[in-house]
């Protein structure tokens, strides 16, 4: 049989993938998607989508235990585990669902099975009814990444998760032990401890949430240690021992070795690239730490092979996959005003309690750029809307170029800032400068005034503060 030609091959449907294929379908190309697991990839499966699915709940547990605090009564309150999971696995599947009918609204072909590129142009899919042969101009690679697992912590499922586990625990930890305190590791800890586990996050660097700015580190650990979470930074898991119903951790700082037991270890310390068995390196693919090499149009070096989403590498976030699939389609349809993904521009959101968001430059990167900068920051104490809402611990720090007057980057904690850091997104985007945005009227009563108050400190203006 003649293999099917297409203008387009994706290989994998996170958002990396499907969005490249709709935007390429869009453009009127003809697109093909091949997936071996689930439409929607890691982001509507296992990760952005359920993880806050779950902590939605947990965010919901906590107000209610909160009830006295807005007037009400809400007693013995406690949760289903199974339901729990139960919804947040509904939400996935209704939203995985919805990709499939995208993908026929689209007229894309959409092949489940597992792809390899034989040769430039060329994919090969295993099926479950054999090996389909397909061909085009333009392959578009988005096979994003897994947990990384390292050596002697690796996941068992029963003691050890990585967050597959996580987000469908058969029971609840009564003391875990989250390694890694990125996002997903941070994340999972809020929903836990805010249950009632036992939680203890191990980091390794001299903060927890390490790529934020440190001022946004040093308050999020604050409320997490009000909160009854314990936290150990520039400290390192060396070894697990694991029993019966127990894992008994080697825990080093300053060079001591403490041995502390745990029911449950959540092993959240980092990902690596899907780069194996698609035969990338036949193909010359440039391959550094299990991520693809690309240029900042996402091409791979290789005629006609693009990379996107996590497999491309840094940072690993949907949003930043979806962008690059929408400019990788319209590089292949020809369209001429492409402008390459901005990374410094994307922003980056922790979705624990409190959350946790921002965009560009900390104010030590800023400073090692070598900007002279302004510094703006305004609590949540002095909002109207954040003491209604009962949420009045947050800050919004905003970091501008003195010189110039741009916004080099804005680091924010506290109630519903992963909604508000996309206006500091758009400012940056529109290379907005501290008079723009202090020039802009923000509604009231809204958490966004303390965007604009922040601006105006940072220039000896903060109007409630
Ligand atoms: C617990 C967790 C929470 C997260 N929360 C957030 C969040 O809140 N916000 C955020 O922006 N990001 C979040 N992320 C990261 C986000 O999920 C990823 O950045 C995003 O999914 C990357 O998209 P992608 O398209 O590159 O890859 P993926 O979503 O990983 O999709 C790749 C797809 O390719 C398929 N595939 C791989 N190899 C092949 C092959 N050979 N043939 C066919 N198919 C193949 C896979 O089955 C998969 O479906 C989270 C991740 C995790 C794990």
């Amino acid at each position: 049989m003649a293999a099917k030609s297409f203008d387009m091959i994706v290989i994998g449907a996170g958002p990396g993938g499907y969005v490249a294929a709709i935007r390429g379908a869009q453009l009127g190309l003809s697109v093909a998607i091949v997936e071996r697991e689930h439409l929607g990839g890691i982001c509507l499966n296992w990760g952005c989508i359920p993880t806050k699915a779950m902590l939605r709940s947990s965010e919901v547990f906590h107000l209610m235990e909160r009830a006295k605090d807005f007037g009400l009564k809400a007693e013995k309150i406690s949760y289903d585990l199974d339901a729990v999971v139960k919804r947040s696995r509904g939400v996935a599947g209704q939203l995985s669902g919805g990709i499939g009918h995208l993908m026929k609204k689209n007229k894309i072909t959409t092949i489940m099975g597992e792809a390899s590129i034989p040769a430039k142009g060329k994919v090969s899919v295993k099926t479950d009814k054999g090996t389909e042969e397909l061909t085009a101009k333009n392959i578009v690679l988005a096979t994003g990444a897994r947990a990384r697992e390292l050596p002697g912590l690796e996941a068992d499922g029963d003691l050890v998760w990585t967050y597959k586990h996580a987000l469908t625990p058969k029971r609840m930890p009564k003391k875990l032990l989250v390694i890694g305190s990125g996002a997903i590791g941070i994340e999972f800890a809020s929903f836990y401890n805010t249950l009632g586990c036992d939680t203890t996050v191990v980091e390794v660097m001299d903060r927890i949430l390490p790529v934020e700015d440190a001022e946004i580190s040093a308050f999020a650990k604050k409320q997490f240690v009000k909160q009854g979470m314990k936290i150990m930074e520039k400290t390192m898991v060396k070894q697990l021992d694991r029993g019966k119903g127990k894992v008994t951790a080697h825990i080093e700082a300053n060079g001591k070795v403490e041995k502390v037991e745990f029911d449950t270890v959540i092993s959240a310390v980092g990902i690596v690239g899907n780069v194996e068995g698609l035969g990338l390196e036949d193909l010359g693919v440039k391959i550094d730490r299990t991520h693809v090499t690309v240029d900042e149009y996402c091409r791979t070096g290789v005629d006609g092979l693009f990379a996107i989403g996590d497999i491309a590498g840094a940072p690993w976030l949907a949003h930043k996959a979806s962008h690059e699939g929408v400019m990788v389609a319209e590089l292949i349809a020809g369209k001429n005003d492409v402008h390459p993904v901005r990374p410094e521009s994307i922003a980056g959101c922790t979705y624990c309690h409190p959350q946790v968001a921002s965009v560009g430059f900390t104010e030590a990167k800023a400073k090692e750029a070598g900007y002279k900068i302004k510094v703006g920051r305004f609590p949540f104490i002095g909002n109207g809307k954040a003491i209604a809402l009962g949420e009045p611990e947050g800050i919004v720090k905003t970091i501008f170029d003195e010189k110039t007057g741009e916004l080099l980057g804005a680091h924010m904690i506290g109630a519903e800032v992963t909604e508000l850091i996309q206006g500091y997104v758009v400012g940056r985007t529109l290379e907005t400068t501290e008079e723009d945005l202090m020039n802009t009227v923000f509604p009231h009563p809204t958490l966004s005034e303390m965007m604009h108050e922040s601006v105006l400190d940072a220039y000896g203006r903060a109007i409630h503060f």
